[in-house]
């Protein structure tokens, strides 16, 4: 019954591009609660049309001042006109709701003060939230497990693995002898953990002896796939893989490391574990196999062995996973349906058939309706791939490091994809159109430009601005020069009160400025991830209010310090978590060469 309902709602045309209009500014589509697949099953709600997390308030109290910052989230599923009651303990210190914001400085309170949101409907105040997350020193350290000395803290991701609208952390464990593909050497193991926001483990998945360790192989999804309110995660498996419940995938004895530590033989699995209890769900046969080595590109194991993943809502409603495999030469991008406990293939591009379309994907990749249809496409360095598989444009700049997907430019309708290129014969970066790819402007080549971002970063020009490692300025939306380059050309978080965003490279937060720029956070006691890349482990809106936490392993690799912002803010948006193309870029964010997430709209206007 429930899920014969349930179909039916999906089925429904539901308004895009309309709806809850927060402050001075247009969120995300209000959405609705749908029933429980099943009595037992959390529920699922919808934003936009689209299944997203049923989320509770993610309050936190982060130590300002002489004070408290409270901050929480506005959910996609809020009526507007919804304000909020802020309780100290069992006192409420608001004198009146809470509008147009979503935080309240509790000035001269004491640290470590618990507190509670109750939001208010038409005058009614409503149920309170879960108390407050503790962020007393600025920071809530979320204890981990290191399994062995030489084991650092890499890429997380989040997740609500148990329904109960908090996240849970997944984190990826990689030894001191990772490699790049490039470099020959056996590896240890990689392990997979997921954490409640206490520390406590839920359970580590022992990736085995035939996964090699190394940014471009393990790239893992958690997403509620099947829309039971509960995450999975989805991950590249292999002979004598152990899940989190202890049971092993394949042959536990099998060893398919050649010499150099490459495992070039052997099956390819691809594994989607239960959330709540890291247990195998369903493994598939990876798609597609590696076939000839050399047939990718190389006869030694590298370009073989080029993997990302993602999520996408190819059917408008319904998240799918979607896998990589090669961009150099050949590249095969396969998307894949959970659906209770079958694992099933809705569709293969393959540049074997799709001709005109090798070699020109990134290490990373973006996903976005860029056409408008309500399904989403895959962004992959010069090309983009239609919501149905097929190849959508291919502007043949080729393979490059970092890419950019958002309203980068509002006054153009759509989004736009900003890119830099790696082959000395392309532009050093353009932007495009993100619907066509046609290219809007670029810069002059500038061999392998390794690193690029576009983002609304300075209120003094519309839209977002570009730089870049080889070029030697920052561009406004039609590729003038308009002034200094950041410090930095890495990671974005809106940490302060304004919708511009800031700086997030190393360990550090800056706010650009035209003659120089101003560091906001010190992060202390952590380090970053994925050496000279220099990333956190995770950032995003995970918690709080709108402005993005950052999430780097502190030095001694015994915990996830999670920062929020301490600085109060007179804005409002809906949590970017439930704008599903923030969502995915979350889910994302982990792949190969980390990138930060972009929202579906443009914060500034
Ligand atoms: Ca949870
Ligand atoms: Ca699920
Ligand atoms: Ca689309
Ligand atoms: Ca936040």
């Amino acid at each position: 019954m429930a899920r014969g309902r349930r179909r039916r709602l999906w089925g429904r045309k539901w308004p895009i591009g309309t709806g809850l209009v927060i402050g001075t500014v247009v969120g995300v589509v209000a959405g609705m609660v749908l029933p429980a697949a099943a009595a037992s099953d959390p529920p699922v709600v919808t934003v936009g049309g689209r299944q997203m997390e049923n989320l509770d308030r993610g309050v936190v109290a982060v130590r300002s001042g002489n004070g408290n910052l409270v901050t929480w989230r506005l959910l996609g599923t809020d009526p507007s006109g919804t304000a909020f009651n802020v309780y100290r303990g069992d006192s409420k210190i608001t004198s009146t709701p809470v509008t147009g914001s979503t935080n309240y400085l509790d000035a001269g309170a004491a640290a470590g003060a618990s507190y509670t949101v109750r939001a208010v409907r038409n005058g009614a105040e409503q149920a309170p939230s879960v108390p407050s997350l503790s962020f007393a020193g600025g920071y809530l350290d979320v204890p981990i497990s290191q399994p062995g000395s030489q084991y650092a803290a890499n890429d997380a991701s989040v997740g609500d693995l148990d329904g109960d609208g908090q996240y849970e952390i997944v984190l990826k464990w990689d030894p001191a002898n990772a490699k790049d593909n490039a470099q020959p050497g056996v590896t240890d193991r990689v392990f997979v953990d997921a954490y409640e926001l206490t520390g406590q483990q839920l359970w580590r998945i022992d990736l085995g002896r035939n996964i090699r360790a190394g940014a471009h192989y393990t790239q893992f999804q958690v997403f509620d796939f099947d829309g039971d309110g509960r995450a999975e995660i989805a991950m590249k498996t292999a002979d004598a893989t152990v899940d989190g419940a202890g049971k092993v995938i394949g042959n536990s004895s099998a060893d398919h490391r050649n010499a150099d530590g490459y495992v070039l033989a052997g099956p390819e699995y691809l594994t989607v574990f239960d959330g709540r209890t890291g247990a195998a769900r369903a493994t598939v046969a990876y798609e597609p196999p590696r076939g000839t080595v050399s047939a990718w590109g190389d006869a030694y194991g590298n370009r073989v062995d080029r993997f990302l993943a993602g999520t996408a809502y190819l059917d408008g409603v319904r998240p799918s996973l979607v896998t990589v495999r090669g961009y150099y030469t050949r590249t095969v991008v396969v998307a894949w349906d959970l659906r209770g406990t079958s694992l099933t293939r809705r569709w293969t591009f393959d540049s074997n058939s799709d001709t005109g379309y090798a070699g020109q994907g990134n290490h990373q990749l973006s996903v976005a309706d860029v056409d408008g249809d309500r399904s989403d496409e895959i962004l992959f360095g010069s090309m983009a791939i239609d919501d149905n598989g097929r190849g959508l444009w291919n502007n043949r700049n080729g393979h490059g490091d970092a890419l950019h997907v958002g309203d980068l430019i509002p006054s153009r309708a759509g989004l736009e994809v900003f890119k830099v290129d790696e082959d000395s014969t392309k532009p050093g970066s353009w932007m495009a159109d993100a619907r066509t790819g046609q290219v809007l402007w670029s810069t002059a080549s500038g061999g392998d430009n390794g690193r690029g971002v576009s983002e609304d970063i300075w209120s003094g020009s519309p839209g977002a601005e570009s730089w870049s490692a080889k070029d030697t300025t920052l561009r406004d939306t039609t590729g003038k020069s308009i002034g200094r380059e950041p410090s930095s050309a890495n990671f974005l978080a809106w940490w302060d009160a304004d919708p511009t965003r800031e700086l997030l490279d190393g360990t550090h937060i800056d706010k650009y400025g035209t003659s120089g720029d101003t560091r906001l956070l010190t992060a202390s006691g952590v380090q970053t991830a994925n050496g000279t890349k220099s990333t956190p482990s995770l950032s995003g809106d995970l918690l709080g209010d709108w402005r993005e936490e950052v999430v780097w392993p502190t030095t001694d690799n015994r915990a996830l310090r999670i920062y929020s912002t301490p600085i109060q803010t007179t804005r409002s948006f809906v949590t970017l978590m439930h704008d599903p193309m923030y969502r995915v870029g979350v889910a994302w964010q982990n792949t190969a060469y980390n990138q930060p997430p972009h929202t579906s709209y443009a914060l500034g206007g």
